[in-house]
């Protein structure tokens, strides 16, 4: 690329809407522009970043297996109904009508439309397992969108649906899809962390977030140094060890349930009706195990209300929000039993524990006919609270310590969710009608753009990964107008750049030096080389990296070699 015939669009000073430094530097170095809250042109210097990322991904995705397709963007609310979400997802929903006063929505991902496509398309479970995966644009209608194209309202996402006969294939997958995500990331040139997390709008039941570590991040992490637990401090608030351990009473009683971790295995074991009165939550036991808690009765959980909170049962401190959101119905903010922070209240006085089949923080063991303040000792409400660091790590090893960051993906094990909603169903091998089993995996491309900057960054402006610069190396002559031999040598290393694949750009705009190495500076181009004739009388050009102090002297043959 030839600087002249580009487009260019450095500004002096960053607009004050722009409060972190990745959106400031976004703006002054061109690659976007705003249009409105939370709706951004990606310029053409961004837009280079933004192709390079969704290539890695696309990439990875197509190594992984995954096959693309691309839904459209306004989709019709019928489907949305099906699920139950076009009333559901409150205001991030952006809901139009057509002239026909027909309801749509444009997509804050797509759930609902690659299900009704599998629905239609495969019958038989030979046409299964297949990971369906787009990158597309997103609408979320934001309640307080910023950061630029970090928490935009339209923003790109890479989303893809995996769909299975089974639990143990879905999980063979997520799985997959985690080995891609941290192949991504790592191609990204980013340091991540992958964290258990809530399962959000979106449902489900095991998720782990991708996040890019950054002191500005919007989100909290705890994890343990010394071992391998990390989660978001929204999961890991509910996960937080008890102070106290409960003490169960003599008049429970212990049933042993070997490998039982689902309600029906489980419901078999203690031989009660899994589908009738019984409400179910997942919770990691003690030793990060999955334990099942059930509850019985015709309790209604708008009997639970946040103010009336006299206490919190235990073993539910162990459960995410979403977990128990999903397995009671109630969204975070609605009454229920999660308030807007996340935390998880149980009404004591309600009879909604008594009675109750509790996991026994036991591996294959649980109680039934729990009833909290007989069985076990109330634990005050102020137990919980956010994790902080030097907290006890919930896997028992050591403490916990907390860092910031910027979630760029995440993926969830769905299970049947929207598979049941809408019967999607295969044959399977027996002949018999199943219901798919389903994942979902979700990648930010347009937030990893300034993921990356709050990364890798200084004083002069972005420092971009080599994988996702623009451009991977500058050339900068000194005297692009006065001296033939200085434009020989720029067209014959640009040329020879160019030949070798590398993505370069020529600075023939003849403008000064200081300009022309602040704005490469402030673009972030991660090599840049310098050609004047002073040099070429001793046989050199200059190569700085962006993160140099210094230029370093190299002989003229050499330069090739030194920025591949
Ligand atoms: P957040 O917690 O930041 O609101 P989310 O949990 O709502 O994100 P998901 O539904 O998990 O987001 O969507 C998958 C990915 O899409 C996220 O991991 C993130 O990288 C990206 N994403 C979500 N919302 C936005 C947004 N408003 N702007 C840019 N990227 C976004
Ligand atoms: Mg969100
Ligand atoms: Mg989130
Ligand atoms: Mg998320």
């Amino acid at each position: 690329m030839r600087a002249s015939k580009y487009f260019i669009s450095s500004l002096k000073e960053a607009p004050s809407d722009a409060e972190i430094v990745s959106h400031k530097l976004m703006m002054r170095a061109g690659l976007i522009k705003k249009l409105s809250a939370g709706i951004y042109n990606y310029m053409p210097m961004g837009l280079r970043v933004i192709r390079k990322i969704e290539n890695i991904i696309r990439e990875e995705m197509n190594r992984a297996g995954a096959i693309e397709l691309s839904m459209p963007v306004v989709q019709p609310a019928e489907l949305w109904q099906e699920t139950g979400r076009f009333d559901k997802m409150g205001d991030e929903l952006l809901r139009l009508k057509d002239r026909h006063q027909r309801d749509f929505v444009l997509q804050p991902t797509s759930e609902e439309v690659i299900t009704d496509i599998v629905r239609q398309e495969i019958r038989s479970y030979r046409q299964l397992p297949k990971n369906l995966y787009q990158i597309q644009t997103k609408f979320r209608d934001e309640r307080r969108p910023r950061f630029g194209v970090m928490r935009g309202r339209e923003f790109t996402m890479k989303d893809a649906y995996s769909f299975h006969t089974n639990f143990d294939d879905l999980k063979r997958e997520y799985q997959n899809m985690f080995d891609a995500y941290s192949r991504i990331f790592t191609r990204l040139g980013l340091e991540f962390r992958a964290v258990a997390a809530d399962t959000g709008a979106i449902g489900g039941t095991g998720s782990h977030e991708f996040h890019v570590i950054a002191e500005t991040g919007e989100d909290a992490i705890a994890y343990n140094p010394d071992s391998a637990y990390a989660a978001n401090v929204e999961l890991a608030e509910a996960v937080a060890p008890a102070t106290t351990r409960p003490t169960a009473s003599a008049a429970l009683t212990k049933v042993h349930t070997p490998g039982a971790k689902t309600i029906e295995q489980l419901a078999a074991f203690l031989k009660i009706d899994a589908s009738q009165t019984i409400k179910s939550v997942i919770v990691d036991g003690d030793a990060g195990v999955p334990v099942l808690l059930l509850l019985r009765g015709d309790h209604e959980l708008n009997e639970v209300k946040a103010g009336k909170l006299a206490g919190v049962f235990s073993p539910l401190r162990f459960a995410s929000p979403a977990t128990i959101r999903d397995a009671f119905g109630a969204e975070p903010g609605s009454i229920g039993p999660i308030d807007f922070q996340g935390k998880v209240y149980i009404d004591r006085s309600a009879a909604v524990l008594a009675d109750a089949v509790i996991g026994a923080n036991e591996n294959d063991y649980h109680y039934t006919g729990a009833n909290i303040g007989r069985d076990f000792p109330e634990p005050e409400v102020a137990d919980i609270r956010n994790v902080v660091a030097g907290d006890p790590s919930p896997d028992g090893q050591g403490t916990l310590a907390i860092c910031r960051g910027i979630e760029v993906g995440h993926i969830f094990q769905l299970r049947t969710k929207y598979s049941e909603a809408m019967n999607c169903k295969f044959i399977a091998e027996d002949g018999k009608e199943q219901i798919m089993e389903m994942g979902c995996y979700g990648v930010g491309v347009t937030r990893i753009m300034g993921a990356a900057i709050e990364q890798n960054f200084d004083d002069k402006g972005i420092i971009w990964p080599v994988s996702i610069a623009p451009f991977e190396v500058v050339i900068c002559p000194m005297g692009w107008s006065r001296s033939e031999e200085v434009r020989k040598q720029c067209e014959q290393l640009y040329n020879a750049l160019q030949a070798a694949g590398i993505d370069v750009v020529l600075d023939d705009r003849d403008e000064r030096p200081g300009a022309m190495f602040a704005d490469w500076e402030l673009i972030g181009v991660p090599h840049r080389v310098v050609i004047g004739d002073r040099g070429l009388k001793e046989g050199v050009m200059e190569y700085q990296g962006r993160r140099d102090a210094e230029a370093t002297k190299v002989a003229v043959g050499e330069i090739e070699a030194f920025v591949k």
